[in-house]
């Protein structure tokens, strides 16, 4: 996109080299892999929730797609298989504390029955009005098909959404937070209706009237209008001007709503197409916030705080589907980028294993080996990302695969250039957290608002001294929280 000055903006923040260099990146297709087996992790939110998981199928079980695998002390499920098969091992992978389900694939695609009870319908019972739904049935039926965010963080959207915070705006988020990711432009270019219904699923949820879909890509704008178009009958252009498109609803449109219920409840709502600055992180939920509705989330606070939810397009896309089926997510779109031949966006179940998503993209460009000075496997994009092995399984909540190339140099002495300052979004000063940090000085850390971070990488990636800013930030923080308690 070009870098428009007049785009909603936010402070600090850089534009990074991105992915036009990459057409297989930006021609939108997507490659459905079948793996070998899956490797499904016992709970999808027992570190983010408290929750521990009892795990219900044993090896030798043949299981099938969607069927729980494990539950909580509430008996809802904590996992589900991604692949119809057998259960091969259970047990632990690499450095994770978790355990995994083993699942081998037997490529028949069966899905599992899933239960008449008003929230799903077994396959061939046909389909609910979507739109007939309550909020309390949309939030229990995100808990019970374990609706997570599909942005990075992996939080249990139901908890989010549970808030009784007075929620007056939902974000859709379709900025790429990290160069190179484009799985969620090549989602919504395949799924807009998903991505759009799913919205408004969504705000219902949130008992909210009033959708912002942050748009990075200027191309998405047609295809997104086209679609709230054709979804819903009567919606009409309220306002437009050449950032932001603004639709507005009746009460009774919902033209893919063929057979509405008298009982079913009504609601207008408003939706608007905007554009958002490329510039990073926009992805992240707190400059998102400031740029699309100019509100400041406070310090410590969560966005319900400010009267704002954030979900990605894909957990949006992904509870559309999961309305219309009852089933729960158990596929996305990864993109595999970075220094391998043929970079691509993969639709890849649940627990896949790393190395057979880069076994259809080429050959690594520089030899693989774990350390810093060599090109290396980072689950997730290139600022954010975290460090991983071939034998990684990729969970729902992460786009991206990246093959870092050797970019690190050894770590000099600060010059006080100012370029992390200058570019940290936080408004923090990344360079005297870390002096304060590596010389353990908890007063200052506690003065310096470490706690501020959102961990984006800016500062490590902009400092010619190679110094390791974000890794010491995170490390203040933790330690002036310890303090401060
Ligand atoms: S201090 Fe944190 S928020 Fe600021 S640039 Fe570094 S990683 Fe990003
Ligand atoms: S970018 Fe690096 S060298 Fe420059 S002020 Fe920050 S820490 Fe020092």
């Amino acid at each position: 996109m070009q870098r428009g000055d007049s785009l909603p903006d936010f402070y600090g923040g850089l534009y990074l080299p991105e992915y036009e260099e990459s057409k297989e990146l930006t021609d939108n297709k997507i490659e459905e892999i079948t793996p070998r087996s899956v490797f499904i992790e016992e709970s999808r939110v027992s570190l983010a929730v408290g929750e521990e998981a009892k795990i219900s199928v044993q090896i030798g079980d043949e299981v099938k797609i969607g069927q729980p695998l494990s539950v909580g002390s509430n008996l809802l499920p904590l996992s589900f298989a991604s692949v119809s098969g057998t259960v091969r091992s259970i047990g632990t992978v690499g450095d994770s504390e978790q355990r995994f389900i083993e699942i081998e694939n037997n490529r028949k695609n069966e899905k599992a029955e899933l239960r008449e009870d008003g929230f799903s319908s077994s396959p061939s019972s046909g389909k609910r009005d979507i739109w007939s739904y309550t909020r309390e049935q949309l939030l229990l039926l995100m808990e019970r098909t374990l609706l997570t965010g599909h942005g990075g963080a992996g939080f249990p959207a139901y908890k989010k959404y549970q808030t009784k915070k007075n929620i007056d705006c939902v974000l859709i988020n379709i900025c790429e937070c990290e160069p190179y990711l484009t799985c969620d432009r090549a989602l919504t270019v395949g799924a807009a209706q998903d991505v759009i219904e799913g919205a408004v699923l969504l705000s219902r949820a949130a008992n909210s009237e009033r959708i912002v879909v942050c748009i990075e890509d200027a191309d998405l704008i047609t295809p997104l209008s086209k679609t709230v178009k054709a979804a819903f009958r009567d919606v009409k252009i309220q306002k437009a001007d050449e950032h932001s498109i603004i639709y507005r609803s009746g009460s009774e449109d919902f033209s893919s709503s063929r057979s509405r219920s008298a009982s079913s409840p009504s609601q207008s709502w408003e939706i608007e197409l905007l554009r958002v600055g490329g510039k990073y992180p926009s992805g992240s939920e707190r400059q998102l916030i400031k740029a699309a509705v100019g509100r400041e989330v406070p310090f410590g606070g969560l966005p319900a705080d400010a009267g704002v939810l954030v979900s990605n397009a894909a957990t949006a896309a992904a509870f559309r589907r999961s309305v219309n089926g009852g089933y729960p997510a158990v596929r996305r779109i990864v993109t595999v980028s970075g220094a391998i031949t043929k970079p691509k966006n993969l639709l890849v179940p649940e627990g896949t294993k790393i190395a057979e998503l880069a076994a259809v993209c080429g050959e690594f460009t520089e030899p693989l080996r774990s350390g810093r000075k060599q090109a290396a496997i980072i689950l997730g994009g290139p600022m954010t990302g975290e460090w991983a092995t071939l034998d990684t399984p990729v969970p729902l909540s992460v786009g991206g695969v990246t093959v870092l190339p050797a970019i690190f140099g050894e770590e000099g002495a600060c010059i006080r250039c100012g370029r992390c300052e200058r570019s940290c979004p936080a408004g923090i000063v990344p360079y005297q957290i870390d002096r304060a940090d590596r010389a353990v000085l908890p007063h200052e850390l506690l003065s310096l608002s470490a706690g501020a971070c959102i961990a984006c990488g800016l500062c490590s990636y902009v400092c010619p001294a190679h110094r390791r800013l974000t890794a010491h930030t995170l490390h203040a923080a933790k330690l002036a929280r310890r303090f401060a308690d």
